[in-house]
């Protein structure tokens, strides 16, 4: 399983919301907050991104960027923090 996240650059969105449909975890919402040029911008609203692309290919203003991780990966970096004296969850 294939974990993900997205970076949206807030400044360059338009709310036009072609991300939020063509995103098939439902991750992405549109924020209360509105940016410089006078758009609702993008934020994830869940934390459940699989990392598919599929919101950084329709984005015609080419506003996200997209990170994904394996699952080992993030388990072995959250053994290495819990061994470190971090936080169980
Ligand atoms: S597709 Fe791009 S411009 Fe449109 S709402 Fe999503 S991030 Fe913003
Ligand atoms: S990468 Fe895929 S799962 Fe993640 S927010 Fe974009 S469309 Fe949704």
């Amino acid at each position: 399983m294939i974990r993900g996240t997205i970076v949206v650059a807030n400044e360059i969105c338009k709310g036009c919301e072609l991300c939020i449909t063509s995103c098939p975890q439902e991750s992405l919402g549109l924020s209360d907050r509105i940016n410089s040029i006078g758009y609702r911008y993008i934020v994830l609203v869940k934390d459940n991104c699989t990392g598919c692309v599929n919101c950084a290919l329709v984005c015609p203003e080419a506003a996200i960027t997209v990170y994904r991780e394996k699952k080992s990966a993030l388990k072995a970096r959250e053994s290495a923090f819990v061994a470190s004296g971090g936080l169980s969850v």
